[in-house]
């Protein structure tokens, strides 16, 4: 007689899907062999209940179930590990409840059998935005795990061995066969000897304690390339921690933020500028110095130009990270009002102001200045 799917999962035979799902994490939850009490009990519960999901979680398979009592083996999943429980819930889902997302991630990418890579590690730099421009070289130190030396990482007291583990004999998952009159499942976990390692240590070392791994203080010249921007991130491989017992190590990856530049602001490839002029200069034009960062540069200023006129000065912008040509410099001018005037530069102002009357509603005088400006 086939078990009773619903009375496992403890739900009406009419309950919704969303029932179902919280029904089997309420339980996933209080039955997982990681954390029940009694593990051998709570196994063979877990699996129960993890059978009975795999069929009732799946509504072409409920409902078959629900016709015939049973599902055919072999119906899209029963027999395959960890695959079994498709359909993107089941032990992914349950790892992401128990351990969080990112550990879950790792636990099923690396090999049972292999040490596990050390973790990645991120550094947040701070540059100036002319390091940005050029390019740049900086020495930075961080802690992290590194290799453990005594044990070149093995994490087993120089001259004793680390030996295969008994329990899973080093494929660090143990499997269970199960023959149900629905088919064959398979469920597979981690092996609770070794930690899923294949591997025991009999005598750990005592520097690292077993671990393989010591915190150590790095220092490393990281390579800023030009044209970086706010936000790149640049890996350096190898240098994340070490990985447990001998594994290879994760990366690190510094993220760079660039400080603030009092005269330059960027976008993108682009980088902008404000030069303050004076009235007379943009009434009868001049030459002003431009701050770029490979030194100051002239800048024609049209006659006639307006308040809030740009000027764009191709390629002295960012360079491009990849690949040659930089973006551009734009300049804005801003027309400067003196806030203090000597005598004769008020008496000179005065006698433009009366001659300016003249032009003030003069369309003809604003054109010529249109037309001077126009760069
Ligand atoms: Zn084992
Ligand atoms: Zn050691």
């Amino acid at each position: 007689m086939a078990t009773d799917y619903y009375a496992v999962l403890g739900i009406e035979r009419g309950a919704s899907e969303s029932d179902i799902k919280a029904a089997y994490r309420g339980l996933a939850r209080k039955f997982h062999p990681d954390v029940a009490e009694d593990k051998s009990a709570a196994e063979t519960r877990f699996k129960e209940i993890n059978e009975a999901y795999e069929v009732l979680g799946d509504p072409q398979k409920r409902q078959q179930y629900d016709r015939y009592g049973a599902v055919p083996s072999g119906a899209g999943g029963g027999a395959g590990g960890f695959g079994g429980f498709g359909g993107g819930e089941g032990f992914s889902d349950i790892f992401d409840m128990f351990f969080g997302g990112g550990a879950a991630g790792q636990q099923q990418q690396r090999r049972p059998s292999g040490p596990a890579r050390g973790s990645d590690l991120r550094y947040d730099l701070q540059i100036t935005l002319e390091e940005a421009y050029r390019g740049a070289e900086r020495e930075i130190s961080f802690n992290h795990l590194g290799q453990c030396q005594p044990c070149n990482g093995s994490g087993a007291k120089p001259g004793t061995l680390v030996s295969r583990c008994d329990r899973c004999q080093g494929s660090g998952v143990t499997r269970n066969v199960r023959q149900t009159p629905l088919g064959q499942f398979v469920s597979q976990t981690t092996c609770a000897r070794c930690g899923g390692e294949g591997t025991i240590i009999p005598t750990p070392c005592e520097t690292c304690r077993g671990r393989g791994r010591v915190e150590r203080t790095r220092s490393l010249t990281v390579k800023i390339p030009a044209g970086v921007d706010d936000g790149s991130r640049i890996r350096v491989a190898g240098s994340g921690e070490g990985g447990a017992r001998g594994g290879p190590a994760g990366d690190l990856y510094v993220y760079l933020g660039i400080a603030h530049h009092d005269r330059l602001r960027r976008d993108g490839l682009d980088l902008y500028t404000d030069v303050p002029i004076s009235f007379a200069q943009a009434a009868l034009g001049s030459s002003v110095d431009v701050e770029t960062f490979d030194g100051e540069l002239p800048l024609q200023i049209a006659p006639g130009t307006q308040p809030g006129a740009t000027y764009r000065i191709r390629g002295k912008g960012m360079p491009q990270v990849r690949g040659s040509g930089k973006g551009d410099l734009l300049v804005t001018v801003h027309v400067t009002v003196p806030t203090k005037l000597s005598r004769r530069e008020r008496e000179l102002l005065e006698e433009l102001a009366r001659i300016g009357n003249d032009h003030a509603d003069d369309k003809r005088f604003f054109d010529r200045v249109k037309d001077a400006f126009s760069p």
